[in-house]
């Protein structure tokens, strides 16, 4: 018994120094895309149900360099501290981008970025937010700003403080993930908010089990709020028809579209002449 609790603690050491390099390496990786323009943002479309169109833009990040999906980096960035910025890079990034296609002459539609909620600890964000938006000459409300529920469990006051911040300033803000986690409609009533995204694994629940009547309740709820519903993850036309029928507001899915390239938005979405 002994041996064999040896042998285990040995694997388990194994494995652990191996998560450590990977996760040490991935680290490496993102501070070298930090200094050396390695990072570049997609951009994924979601459609409104009033016009059929794009109504904005959600920017995902991409390692320009390296096959490592931001599922698996950004957990390491939040870890690390990297996240910080990170956040300030896609924001930068983001509101450039929107300068350019205004500079363009291409009607503006606000772009969605994701926030982590490790990102509160970069106490300057708002001002540094407030500043990009004025260097570049754009409107805060061509922004939103998607945050999640476990924003919520951190120091409640400065999250509470932040979230207003934004609210105040003209941001939009958006709650991702709805229906994974702790999802209690409890927190649509007290966090200003301007729209909640519908998780896709809410959705294909809800269709695998062919009721759709807990959405339609969640969704006539966010209206009696005046929150916007977006349903996330839509794959087939079905979901989409379905959803439209009890009045979801936009839609965002590979049915559409997968995240673009900024080049394939402007040709795709902006019939931008060669
Ligand atoms: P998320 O914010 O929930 O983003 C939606 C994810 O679902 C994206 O994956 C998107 O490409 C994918 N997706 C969109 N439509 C469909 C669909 O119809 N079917 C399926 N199966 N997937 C779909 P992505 O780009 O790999 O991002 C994964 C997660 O990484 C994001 O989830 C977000 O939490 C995080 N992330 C991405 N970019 C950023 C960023 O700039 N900052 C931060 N903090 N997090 C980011
Ligand atoms: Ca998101
Ligand atoms: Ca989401
Ligand atoms: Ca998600």
């Amino acid at each position: 018994a002994k041996r064999s609790g040896k042998s285990n603690c040995l694997f388990y050491t194994i494995q652990m120094k191996e998560e450590l390099l990977a996760r040490n390496n991935i680290e490496t990786v993102l501070r070298e895309a930090l200094k050396n323009d390695g990072f570049k943002l997609v951009y994924q479309p979601y459609m409104s149900s009033q016009t059929g169109e794009a109504a904005g833009y959600e920017a995902l990040i991409r390692l320009k360099n390296h096959n490592i999906p931001p599922s698996v980096f950004i957990p390491v960035a939040e870890e690390c501290g990297l996240i910080i910025n990170i956040g300030r890079y896609v924001t930068y990034e983001a509101v450039s981008q929107l300068r350019k296609w205004k500079q363009q002459g291409y009607e503006p539609k606000p772009i969605s970025l994701n926030f982590s909620c490790k990102q509160l600890k970069d106490t300057q964000y708002v001002e540094c937010l407030k500043k990009i938006l004025k260097d570049n000459e754009i409107e805060p409300e061509y922004i939103e700003i998607e945050i999640t529920e476990s924003i919520l469990l951190e120091k409640a006051e400065s999250t509470m403080d932040f979230l207003y911040n934004l609210k105040n300033m003209g941001i939009k803000i958006a709650l991702d993930d709805f229906g994974t986690g702790f999802s209690s409609l409890n927190y649509l009533t007290y966090i200003p908010m301007n729209k909640v995204k519908l998780d896709k694994s809410l959705i294909d629940k809800f269709f695998e089990l062919n009721n759709l009547s807990a959405v339609e309740n969640i969704i006539s709820l966010a209206h009696s709020l005046n929150f916007q519903i977006t349903a996330e993850g839509i794959e087939e036309l079905k979901q989409y028809e379905s959803l439209r029928n009890i009045d979801c507001d936009y839609f965002q899915g590979y049915y559409f579209s997968k995240p673009l390239e900024v080049i394939e938005i402007e040709k795709i979405y902006f019939n931008k002449q060669e």
